[in-house]
């Protein structure tokens, strides 16, 4: 066994809290004196950093939203003089201004530590040639990954997102054996690899590490199946760091081993926001606990997940977080109904001659919503009987129907036709009034 930071991710839970309690405490008293918009906010809420004497104190404090950041918009949260931050991200909204974080030199080492961390769970080792394709910019995926393998010793490849074609040659050429990519993207490269005929023999990839958008079950199996890998999750939000707060082992089959030295979980119900028992879904709330310039205290991600009470097979006691199976921002109200794209995405993973790829079309006809998804067909199935074409209709129709409550209409298209992301998938059109 060779692991990065072996003590503290094998930690009796007794150990691990003690850590989490005294950097709590110290990280309350902080951001109490030194911001105004926490400090108001805990006095609105009749808290005062002495009121943390336990782990359970941490729901008292107040929440911490998007809106926050926004409202103090670039630099208002910081704890350090500018001086102090040597980088910044940002992450632009669907509305608005984009929100800003910062890093001081430490903040910089520790994330570097967390990824390399994330990077040994998934058998990364010094030898690996690291293609590193997640966004290289403000967006914290690119440099946040790069700087870890870096730490970890292995090398890195800096090809950031796009030029997909020379994606590959560099693959070829390199040797690259680990992939960093969001999901969608390693099924675009995936396809470009059989359009270019290029044989997975030819290529050395053995491990893919995935994040930054959700993504079925069904999805991580199709890319393992096409790029030849084994895929695991990670999770990681600039909010929060950016990539490196959670990760799946290689032991696992499911969830993702949250690092709960630095980032403190809760799941709380996405409409009363009460912290809810172990085990339940819903919203998922971090606080950081080492973080200088930009810490948060109890920030809602609004990603959808749950903390898995088993124990894990790699002997690791750091508690699993779900696969994110949707945003309460992506949740899409049809009809009353709530619904997900990645449950229809479920959907049509499991269906043979159906492409992963789909777009949901949301349209409001009178007071009625309507559903349209469109989904790539294979090229065999596409030149089929109208028949076959018909029955997969219904039969999407049919399953969706089933899993979602909802009905739909549903287009099949040529393959190719759904445009590829070279970083997010759009899965969703809304063109309702709302
Ligand atoms: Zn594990």
């Amino acid at each position: 066994m060779n692991w990065v930071d072996e003590e503290i991710v094998t930690l009796p839970r007794t150990g691990l809290e003690t850590i989490q309690l005294s950097r709590l405490k110290k990280l309350v008293k902080r951001v109490y004196e030194k911001v105004a918009p926490y400090r108001e906010k805990m006095n609105e809420a009749g808290i005062k950093p002495d009121d943390i004497q336990s782990l359970q104190d941490l729901r008292k404090l107040p929440f911490t939203t998007k809106d926050d950041l926004r409202d103090n918009y670039p630099f208002g949260l910081f704890t350090v003089d500018m001086e102090d931050i040597v980088r910044v991200h940002a992450s632009s909204g669907t509305t608005g201004k984009p929100t800003v974080v910062g890093y001081t030199e430490a903040d910089i080492r520790t994330w570097a530590d967390v990824m390399a961390r994330a990077l040994s769970f998934a058998g990364v080792t010094r030898g690996d040639m690291v293609h590193n394709a997640y966004g290289y910019g403000l967006f914290t995926g690119g440099l946040g990954a790069h700087y870890g393998v870096e730490r970890l010793g292995a090398t890195v490849i800096p090809v950031s997102g796009g030029n997909t074609k020379r994606q590959i040659t560099i693959m070829q050429d390199f040797g690259s054996s680990v992939l960093l990519s969001t999901p969608s993207y390693a099924l675009n490269l995936a396809e470009t690899i059989e359009d270019l005929g290029v044989s997975l023999d030819d290529l050395q990839l053995r491990v893919g590490i995935h994040g930054a958008e959700p993504w079925s079950e069904n999805m991580k199996e199709e890319v393992e199946q096409k790029l030849g890998i084994r895929a695991l999750d990670i999770y990681g939000l600039s909010e929060v760091i950016g990539p490196g707060v959670a990760m799946q082992c290689l032991e696992s089959d499911h969830g993702m081993h949250v690092f709960e030295d630095h980032f403190l979980p809760e799941i709380v119900d996405p409409d009363t926001f009460e912290p809810l028992p172990f085990g339940e879904a819903g919203e998922l709330v971090f606080t950081t606990l080492t973080k200088e310039a930009f810490p948060i205290i109890r920030y809602r991600t609004k990603d959808i997940s749950r903390l898995i009470p088993e124990t894990c097979a790699c002997g690791r006691t750091l508690v699993r977080m779900e696969k994110i199976t949707g945003r309460t921002d992506d949740m899409l109200i049809i009809r009353g109904v709530n619904v997900f794209p990645s449950q229809v995405e479920h959907v049509l993973v499991g269906i043979d001659g159906v492409e992963p790829h789909y777009q949901i079309e949301v349209n409001r006809q009178g007071s009625m919503d309507t559903m349209k998804v469109m989904v790539e067909v294979s090229d065999s199935v596409f030149s089929d009987e109208v028949k076959v074409l018909e029955n997969l209709t219904k039969r999407i129709q049919r399953e969706v129907k089933d899993l979602l409550g909802v009905s739909c209409s549903v287009k099949l298209v040529e393959p190719r036709t759904i445009q590829r992301s070279e970083g997010k998938a759009q899965r969703v059109i809304d063109n309702r009034e709302l």
